[in-house]
């Protein structure tokens, strides 16, 4: 079968593998229908995080189950499924807590050795372990573009503001709005908030996050603060989603958040920064991170994409086939899409 793999820090090529074998009752193997680039495949391919070479990216997947273990029960073969981006085995201390992210078992598909060392989704087919946490199956009517967000960027745009606790009403601001942001754009409204701020200094994504009943602000050319600071009576958003992950971006969330307001981080942070703590414990702020339990909010997610209260498909950009997987890195990397989706 085709696969993606990383040939070395800043190369990508479609190369032949042998196809996937199931190893567990629990596992599923899901021939890919569609597939999608996102921000953190462009670290790999930085060298970022380190991924052995030949290693198969993506993580991101709607296919057709071939074959599921005798353990899997919530799918079957010949479900139509999207999938999460990463794994939980459903009992240790966290998953219990219903963590999953935080699994001492989890694995992230297509991201090497470090992070378990499951071979991506940009590939023919896919192994899945944990089938019954890891799959769910696509609702009838739904796209593949849309459902290819449930596991992954929407999960995490829905986990920016639930997770962090914004309250109907509030004031939202979000800062970064790549598919992420935007996602999160879509979630604070859909959770009712009273206003969403979202800033950017790139005009189309201003726009689309208007037309998602957003209040645009230019990062550069407006004054941000002041503006965040009129628009809530000169108190600051309750809660401020840095979608972003630069020490910069933080440090401004925590500016235009409000006193015991939340800070909630879904942006990457992989080093040591420096953090105004005097000002964040002045404050009062609850700073929620980490990355999202996509797996925790994938039903929930799903329930909001059928009742038309979160639409992802604007975002996706692109259609490209998986034979040009590194035309559709360089357009990714270029920063000329927002979301592309690969068919094998
Ligand atoms: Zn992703
Ligand atoms: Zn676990």
């Amino acid at each position: 079968m085709k696969a993606v793999v990383l040939h070395a820090p800043g190369e990508v090529r479609v190369e032949e593998r042998p196809e996937p074998v199931p190893s567990a009752a629990e596992d599923a193997i899901v021939g890919v229908e569609a597939t999608g680039v996102c921000g953190s495949d462009l670290h790999i391919l930085h060298g970022r995080v380190p991924v052995d070479p030949g290693f198969t990216l993506g993580h991101e997947f709607v296919g057709t189950v071939l074959a599921a273990g005798e353990g899997v029960r919530t799918v079957a073969e010949g479900d139509r499924v999207l999938g999460c981006f990463c794994t939980a085995c459903g009992d240790c201390f966290f998953c219990a807590r219903g963590d999953f992210h935080k699994c001492d078992d989890g694995k992230v598909f297509g991201h090497g050795k470090t992070l378990g060392s499951l071979q991506g989704a940009q590939a023919d087919q896919v192994l899945v372990p944990h089938a019954d946490l890891t799959l769910r199956r696509v609702p009838d009517a739904m796209s593949s573009d849309a459902a290819l967000f449930a596991g992954d960027v929407m999960g995490t745009g829905y986990h920016a503001i639930w997770a962090a606790g914004l309250e109907p009403g509030a004031t939202a601001a979000i800062l970064g709005l790549g598919p992420v942001g935007l996602c999160a754009v879509q979630a604070a409204r859909a959770r009712g908030a009273g206003r969403v701020i979202a800033i950017d200094s790139v005009e189309d994504r201003l726009k689309m996050a208007a037309s998602f009943g957003a209040t645009p602000l230019h990062l550069t050319e407006e004054d941000v603060r002041g503006s965040v600071k009129r628009l809530t009576d000169g108190r600051g958003a309750d809660l401020t989603v840095d979608a972003v992950g630069h020490p910069e971006a933080f440090d401004l969330a925590c500016r235009l958040t409000r006193k015991a307001g939340t800070v909630s981080v879904v942006g990457v942070y992989a080093e040591r920064m420096e953090v105004h703590m005097a000002m964040v414990w002045l404050k009062s702020l609850t700073v929620h991170t980490g990355h999202a339990n996509v797996i925790a909010h994938v039903d929930a997610v799903l329930d909001l994409m059928k009742e038309g209260k979160l639409d992802p498909r604007p975002l996706v950009t692109h259609h490209m086939n998986l034979e040009d997987a590194p035309e559709a890195y360089a357009v990714y990397d270029r920063r000329e899409a927002l979301k592309i989706v690969m068919a094998p």
